[in-house]
């Protein structure tokens, strides 16, 4: 037993150095790939009930020259650890501002731009003023920015944080709230906070047409949100079969895979000119 001991502890140092020098280079590589401008955003479409595209999530990729693409998976919470966030979310902002006016140029009908928000992002002092000043630079009326915060930021719904979703709010952009139903936090933000849409998790998605606790929970927070006055969208809708299951409920939006996956901008734009001919 104590030899199994010593070994467990030496393979368990390895792992951990391992990991240490894996961040440490992958932090390297963050750097070089934010000098560099590795990343470029993609675009996955929201559909509203009417079938019509009403919106984008971008979504960042990161092309590395060796290592090829990384997914947000692996870097965003490292980035959230070294604060290489910041950079990286300005550039977000940014490209997708710009890009939703190019949409918009094409769209018939306006299109939102939901981004999402990392929580060191947020809290930030001068949050409010970049989204202003990227507002202003590009053009894009506020209303067609939505910003995709997660249950943890909003937990923490100290004062400084309900005026910062205010302040915004007052700008003109709209507020999603990102995997709901995932946290463990109360309810009573949902009162308290003004937020202008949730995002169901797609946990509960994945087994909607077959586990009935599933879908009452899906169908609970319809019901809520629409008495709150908040908009829903349900999210990793991948299947006919969930979203057949799903459309029986008043939600308003949809995003999954069985719609579209995310994609470039240049492949978006002929995705919008016959969104489900393929
Ligand atoms: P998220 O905000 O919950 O984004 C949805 C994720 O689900 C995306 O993964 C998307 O590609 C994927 N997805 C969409 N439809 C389906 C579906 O039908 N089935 C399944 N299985 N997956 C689906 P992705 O692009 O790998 O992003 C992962 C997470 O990384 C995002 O989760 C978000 O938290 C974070 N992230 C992505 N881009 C950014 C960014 O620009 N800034 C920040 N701060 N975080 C980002
Ligand atoms: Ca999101
Ligand atoms: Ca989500
Ligand atoms: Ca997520």
């Amino acid at each position: 037993a104590k030899r199994r001991g010593r070994n467990t502890f030496q393979w368990y140092t390895d792992e951990l150095n391992r990991k240490v020098t894996e961040r440490v280079s992958l932090r390297h590589a963050l750097q070089q790939a934010i000098e560099q401008r590795q990343f470029e955003l993609h675009y996955q479409p929201q559909i509203h009930h009417s079938g019509r595209v009403a919106g984008v999530e971008a979504l960042i990729r990161w092309h590395h020259p060796e290592r090829g693409n990384i997914p947000p998976g692996q870097f965003i919470s490292l980035a959230e650890d070294t604060g290489q966030i910041i950079p990286i979310s300005e550039w977000v902002l940014e490209t997708a501002c710009r890009d939703a006016m190019v949409l918009n140029a094409q769209s018939a009908t306006p299109m939102t731009m939901a981004i999402n928000v990392s929580p060191m992002q947020f809290q930030r002092p001068g949050f409010l003023d970049s989204v202003k000043n990227v507002l202003a630079r590009s053009g894009l009326p506020p209303a067609l920015l939505e910003l995709e915060l997660t249950e943890g930021v909003l937990m923490d719904s100290a004062e400084h944080t309900i005026q910062a979703l205010k302040a915004l709010r007052q700008l003109g952009v709209h507020i999603a709230l990102d995997d709901f139903g995932t946290g463990f936090s109360s309810l009573s933000y949902l009162k308290r906070l003004p937020i202008n849409k949730l995002k169901v998790d797609r946990s509960f998605v994945r087994d909607v047409a077959t586990d009935s606790r599933d879908a009452a929970i899906v169908e609970g927070v319809v019901t809520m949100a629409d008495k709150l006055g908040l908009e829903v969208l349900i999210e990793g809708v991948e299947t006919a079969e969930q979203f057949h299951h799903l459309r029986m409920l008043q939600c308003d939006h949809f995003q999954g895979y069985y719609f579209a996956r995310p994609m470039a901008l240049s492949v978006l734009k002929h995705f919008l000119d016959s969104p489900f001919a393929a």
